[in-house]
């Protein structure tokens, strides 16, 4: 029996089949789901329609498939595995995407947190009882994986920790308050950095590349990035206590510009007795981690 993974993000999803952990088969969608979720109405349906072409393509090379785990970027209501909202996608609320695709592949689906999910997959490929995921992203999401089980909370939005406000009465967030912290270490907090310094509009990627010719102020827009991740970071293993944290996502390729700026205010802003306890590294599953997460989360499920 195969298992489908389905890891969710802004502008794509990618699907992958699974047997245990090998990733057997993988593909990636271009999905606007800004533009699909406008509407509540629409969402569902538009959702519905992106993922079932999708998923069937997966089941027409894989007819043998058990499950079906979906990673999405939102808050999902833990009792009927709704999505509640999402700050990213202002449309959605309330929406169920698991019962209708459960209904028209008949195979149990289930939805889940993109970052929860992707924490869980780290727990399983790096066997660490208990961790935190950071995914930096278009956003900034967490998981927490407490003694092997993932943690997402009573209400589902246990470790959002994108909107933990680093910079109160900062730049306004998706979610409605002022100064969250993926509105400054993400992709795009990183392109609005980079923005306030310069006027010019440039993607993360594009500003690494300037960092790397030495631009001074694109340095500055990651040093601002890892400055706040760390400040946040320390409050959370302040009430959490968790010895291990992975950081993946698109903007963890430029860990390197993030990470001294980091460690340096994470370092300082611990209490002394938590300094030098925490393994802080970038995740070693090139990707993989929320669509293994989710498809496991799947098969634990049923
Ligand atoms: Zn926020």
């Amino acid at each position: 029996m195969h298992l489908v993974g389905i890891d969710v993000g802004g502008t794509n999803f990618r699907v992958g089949v699974f047997s245990g952990q090998a990733l057997l088969w993988e593909k990636r969608f271009e999905a606007d789901f800004s533009a699909l979720c406008r509407t509540s109405q629409d969402a569902q349906a538009s959702i519905m329609e992106t993922m079932a072409s999708a998923i069937s393509e997966a089941i027409r090379v894989f007819p043998d498939i058990g499950a079906i785990g979906i990673g999405f970027p939102g808050f999902i209501d833990p009792a009927t595995m709704c999505i509640a909202s999402s700050p990213n996608l202002p449309g959605l609320s309330n929406v169920d995407i698991a019962g209708p695709l459960s209904v028209r592949f008949r195979l149990p689906v289930i939805v889940e947190n993109d970052a929860l999910a992707a924490a869980y997959g780290e727990q399983v490929l790096g066997g660490h009882e208990s961790l935190i995921y950071i995914g930096l992203g278009t956003g900034v999401g967490g998981g927490l994986i407490l003694d092997g089980k993932p943690y997402p909370g009573e209400h589902g939005v246990a470790m959002e920790i994108g909107h933990i406000i680093v910079d109160p009465g900062g730049r306004l967030c998706g979610c409605g308050n002022r100064g969250c912290l993926e509105r400054y270490a993400s992709a795009s907090g990183v392109s609005i950095s980079y923005q306030e310094q310069t006027g010019r509009q440039l993607s993360a990627k594009e500003i690494a590349g300037l960092a790397e010719a030495g631009d001074i102020l694109a340095v500055s827009a990651f040093d601002l990035a890892g400055d706040r991740l760390g400040l946040a970071l320390s409050h959370i293993l302040k009430v959490a206590d968790i010895a291990h944290v992975v950081v993946g996502g698109g903007l963890s390729e430029a860990w390197h510009w993030l990470e001294k700026p980091f460690r340096t205010r994470l370092e300082a802003d611990l209490i002394p007795v938590l300094r030098g306890k925490c393994e802080v590294g970038v995740s070693k599953a090139q990707d993989r981690a929320g669509m293994l997460g989710a498809a496991e989360l799947a098969s634990n499920h049923f």
